[in-house]
C-alpha cells in the first residue's frame, strides 16, 4: 500500500478530505471495534473502465452481519454503491483499488461504550492496491499457535472489526517468526482460515475448503473460485473439515480473499507444498479469476461499471 494517504474518504453522506474521516474515540465503533464491514475491489477492465466486483454480494453479507448485531443504518444498498463509486471517482487512482465500507455503532446517549445504542454511521475508505508480488511467487505459512474464534464466542461469520484482534495476533506472530502468514485451526482442531482469507487445498485433483461451520467467514472469493472451478475446469469444490496434516501432504494450497485474490501457499511450517512452487490448478484458477474480475468470461453480472458521474457528491 502507498505511504501517502489518499485525498478523500466518505463519511455519513458525502465525500470528505481524508483527515476529516474521523470517529469520536468513545464511539463504540472505535472503542470496541463494534462495526461491520466489507472490503471490495475495483478493477480496470481491458478498456480502462473501472468495475466493482460482486458489489451486491458484499452488501448482502454486510446486511447479514448487521442483522446479527441488531444494527440498522440510514443508507440503502443503492446509496452505499453510489457512495463507493463517488469515492472511487474522487480519489481517481490509476491502479486497481480496495474499498472498505464500514457501518459502526456511535457514541450513544450515555457515552458508555458497552451501552445499548441505535446510533450508527458509515465510513468508506479506499486505497490503491496493486497486485501482491506473492501472487506469482507464493507465501510461506505456519499453523498459528492461536485458535480461530468460534461461533459461540466471536462468530467469524459476522464480519466485524472486533474479530480481527484474533487475526492480528496470528498474523503478527507469523511475521515475527519469519513466515508470511498464518493458518488458524478452529476450536475442534481442524483448519479454519487465514487471518484475512479462506483456504483451499488440492489433493489428488480435488479442491477442498473448510465449510462455513468450521469457523470461517463465508467468503465471496471462495464462492467465485467454486463457480469458476465448476464451469471452467469441471471440478466441484468440496466443503468439508480439513485436518492440519492434510496441509502437509497437499499437492497445492492457496488462499483466497478479495484483497489477497488467489495466493499460492508454497510451504506450511517449512514443509514444501507439492514441489514448493505454485501448482497448476492454482495457476489456472488465478487466470480464470483475473478474467472474471475484469468482466471477461461467463459472469459479466459480477462486475458493476463505475459511471463517469454518479450524481452524488464528489
Ligand atoms: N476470512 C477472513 C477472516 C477475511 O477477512 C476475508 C476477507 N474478507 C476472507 C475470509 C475472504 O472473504 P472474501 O473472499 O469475501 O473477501
Amino acid at each position: 500500500m502507498s505511504a501517502q494517504p489518499p485525498p478523500y474518504a466518505w463519511l455519513n453522506g458525502g465525500v470528505v478530505p481524508w483527515d476529516q474521516c474521523v470517529l469520536h474515540a468513545r464511539s463504540q465503533g472505535a472503542f470496541w471495534g463494534a462495526n461491520v464491514f466489507e472490503g471490495l475491489r475495483v478493477y480496470r477492465d481491458e478498456d480502462g473502465q473501472r468495475q466493482v466486483f460482486r458489489v451486491q454480494d458484499h452488501l448482502d453479507r454486510l446486511r447479514r452481519s448487521m442483522k446479527s448485531l441488531h444494527m440498522e443504518i440510514a443508507y440503502t444498498d443503492e446509496e452505499l454503491t453510489r457512495a463507493c463509486m463517488d469515492l472511487v471517482l474522487a480519489n481517481d487512482f490509476e491502479a486497481d483499488a480496495h474499498v472498505c465500507v464500514v457501518a459502526y455503532f456511535g457514541l450513544g446517549s450515555t457515552f458508555d461504550p458497552m451501552g445499548r445504542t441505535t446510533e450508527t454511521g458509515v465510513h468508506i475508505t479506499s486505497t490503491p492496491v496493486p497486485r501482491s508480488a506473492a501472487h506469482a511467487s507464493g507465501v510461506a505459512a505456519t499453523i498459528s499457535s492461536w485458535r480461530r474464534i468460534g461461533d459461540d464466542t466471536m462468530p467469524p461469520r459476522i464480519k466485524t472489526g472486533a474479530n480481527y484482534h484474533n487475526s492480528r495476533l496470528a498474523q503478527h506472530e507469523a511475521l515475527r517468526n519469519g513466515y508470511d502468514t498464518a493458518l488458524l485451526l478452529n476450536q475442534q482442531g481442524t483448519l479454519a482460515e487465514a487471518p484475512g482469507s479462506c483456504v483451499v487445498v488440492v489433493r489428488d485433483g480435488q479442491l477442498i475448503t473448510p465449510p462455513g461451520t468450521s469457523g470461517v467467514l463465508e467468503g465471496i472469493t471462495v464462492d467465485t473460485v467454486a463457480r469458476l472451478a465448476e464451469e471452467q475446469l469441471g471440478l466441484t469444490l468440496q466443503h468439508r473439515p480439513v485436518d492440519r496434516t492434510e496441509l502437509y501432504v497437499a499437492d497445492e494450497v492457496f488462499l483466497c480473499g478479495t484483497m489477497s485474490e488467489l495466493l499460492p501457499v508454497t510451504s506450511v511450517d517449512r514443509l514444501p507444498v507439492g514441489d514448493g512452487t505454485p501448482g497448476p490448478l492454482t495457476h489456472a484458477l488465478q487466470n480464470h479469476y483475473d478474467d472474471a474480475v475484469r468482466g471477461l468470461g461467463k459472469h459479466p453480472e459480477w462486475c458493476t461499471p463505475v459511471p463517469a458521474r454518479t450524481g452524488g457528491a464528489a
